[in-house]
């Protein structure tokens, strides 16, 4: 039993909108959409940021960044070997990033032109 929602979800104990899944990594839509395309993608153990995460297990993080782009296909934000219309990919980390979910976790966002620079 774990308290972290993350965790919850990936063990099927909270339902998850998943649109892609692998035996490591695990990938399902955002509750509070921010663009029309908002997938959250996560390694199914637990680490808490991404720098924990490359630090214990660089391949998974890896995995993680090929799942992402999978999702970005399947989704329609990249076509062929190209990169078009294109995706942000952002990793928020700690309090003044915003995290909220301390379960390391990729935001795929697309489907619309992304103001830079962020809030
Ligand atoms: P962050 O603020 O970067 O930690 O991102 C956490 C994200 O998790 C937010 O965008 C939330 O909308 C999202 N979230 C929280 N609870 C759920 C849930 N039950 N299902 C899907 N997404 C969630
Ligand atoms: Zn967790």
């Amino acid at each position: 039993m774990t308290d972290c929602l993350f965790c919850r979800m990936v063990a099927g104990e909270i339902p998850a909108d998943v649109v892609h899944q692998t035996d490591r990594v695990f990938a399902f839509r955002d509750i509070n959409p921010q663009a029309p395309t908002h997938v959250l993608v996560i390694p199914k153990d637990h680490h808490a940021t991404a720098g924990a995460l490359a630090e214990a297990d660089p391949a998974l993080l890896g995995e993680v960044v090929v799942a992402a782009h999978a999702v970005a296909r399947q989704e329609g934000l990249v076509s062929g070997d190209g990169a078009e219309p294109g995706y942000r990919l952002v990793a928020n980390t700690g309090p003044h990033a915003g995290q909220t979910v301390p379960h390391v976790h990729l935001h795929v966002l697309g489907g619309r032109h992304l103001t830079w620079p962020p809030g």
